[in-house]
């Protein structure tokens, strides 16, 4: 999650998963064993709500905010039995949205590489990684850009990896901003709890490879573009989330050791980036702890000089000064959940100088996913400084995009929906993502 939480003005109804000959009440005990104290989503309202007031009363109250709400309908938080006692005692009420876990289907079988139904960890993205770039030689370059924590720890960890595909030719996806192919990035689980982004990318690059020469848009791309995919960018977080195959641990962070305990331990890689970075993003134990200064960990740092190698930078630092016409290159990372393609600015609800174009690509992806078009904070006074989609575009003036894939409500809900949801999170997506790859020749008309 980055920003805001569109729940939607439907009715709330808890949506139980029916298996074929499986009685409703059998699922709900299945539920129940899923989520033994009660874990759940729930809706925090507030009577007469003002303005930007409700997730700054919750974040104080130690509330995990799932979303920063709508304004009209309220804040997503994750809890479990005691929340709703919790937020009467602030005046507030909590609806019960949906279940935090979904039983795990019998017939699946957790290798070293998958959990909780089919997710993949960050040594199965890895092999991924190794077998995709050696099986294809021809459109693939896999590159490794930085450490995790734990990495430059000696603590174990993970290598930042970043695969390339294109029909490369000489000069192609080598760690340059001087090759004539534009560049689209694609990257997944800065946050690592958001379980649909990094197999979207999975999903992606096979997609991609396995289709070249066959499928004509995906040959145009690939003869035209670079597509760089950044499939686990918090892989020490996934560790965590992995650890539990039937019940993934809600790791948003990654794993900086700061004296907090559980998932409290870590900063925020989404509020760590070096523009309009800010202290007041939360204590070391909140979810959202920018860290200890601008780019103060080792997955910001690889992730962003990385960008800074492939991308050119055309647009001076001031904030209304707009990129150049002739910038190329798309940025979209992604996230879960709420429904929405978000573009820059998110750290103010000032429109960026290059707000048109900007919007134009969102409302491009808008087109084939049918989520809501959104930038600033939407109207809560709550916003996400630091965060790597305005890093990209306000450092090098390339468009940063962010989608929240999935709903709030339903089966497909929240954090950690069942595996059979990426079919759908996949057909809506997939030409989003397309969408905004070949946006990457000319961002700005
Ligand atoms: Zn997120």
């Amino acid at each position: 999650m980055r920003t805001l939480l569109a729940v939607g003005a439907a009715a709330v109804t808890v949506a139980l998963p029916l298996a074929t000959g499986q009685s409703a009440s059998a699922d709900a005990a299945a539920v129940a064993l899923a989520n033994p104290n009660g874990e759940a989503m729930y809706l925090v309202q507030e009577p007469g709500m003002r303005t930007g007031h409700l997730a700054t009363l919750l974040e104080a109250n130690g509330f995990d905010l799932a979303g920063h709400g709508d304004s009209a309908l309220g804040v997503g938080v994750l809890g479990d039995r005691t929340t709703p006692a919790r937020a009467r005692a602030l005046g507030l009420t909590a609806k019960y949205m949906a279940p935090q876990y979904h039983p795990v289907d019998p017939s699946f079988q957790a290798n070293a590489d998958t959990y909780y139904g089919g997710y993949h960890t960050s040594a199965g993205h890895e092999r991924h990684n190794a077998a995709v770039a050696s099986a294809h030689p021809t459109l693939v370059r896999k590159h490794t850009i930085g450490q995790s924590w734990k990495k430059t720890q000696g603590q174990g960890g993970h290598d930042i990896e970043a695969v390339c595909i294109t029909k490369i030719t000489s000069g192609d996806c080598e760690l340059t901003n001087t090759n004539k192919k534009p560049k689209f990035t694609l990257m997944s689980q800065i946050h690592s709890r958001e379980l649909a982004s990094g197999e979207l990318s999975y999903m992606f690059m096979d997609q991609l490879v396995n289709n070249y020469g066959k499928d004509s848009e995906v040959t145009a791309l690939l003869d035209s573009t670079e597509v760089w995919v950044i499939p686990i960018a918090n892989p020490d977080g996934v560790d965590v989330v992995s650890s539990n195959s039937s019940r993934p641990v809600l790791q948003r962070k990654n794993l900086h050791e700061n004296g907090c305990s559980g998932t409290q331990i870590g900063t925020d890689l989404n509020r760590n980036s070096d523009y309009h970075w800010d202290k007041n993003q939360g204590g070391k134990c909140s979810e959202t702890y920018p860290g200890t200064g601008p780019d103060s960990e080792p997955e910001t740092q690889g992730i962003e000089s990385f960008l800074k190698r492939i991308y050119r930078d055309t647009k001076p630092d001031a904030d209304n000064t707009p990129a150049s016409k002739d910038t190329t290159g798309v940025f979209l990372t992604v996230h879960a959940y709420a429904q929405l393609n978000i573009f820059p600015y998110g750290w103010t609800n000032n429109n960026a100088p290059n707000h048109s174009d900007l919007k134009a690509i969102a409302d491009a992806m808008g087109a084939h996913n049918r989520y809501q078009v959104v930038h600033g904070d939407g109207g809560l006074n709550y916003f996400a400084p630091g965060a790597t989609d305005d890093w990209i575009y306000g450092r090098l003036g390339v468009p940063g995009y962010t989608i929240e894939i999935g709903p709030g409500t339903g089966n497909c809900a929240g954090f950690t929906p069942q595996y059979s949801c990426m079919q759908s999170f996949w057909k809506l997506n997939y030409p989003a993502y397309m969408a905004a790859a070949k946006a990457a020749a000319k961002p700005y008309k």
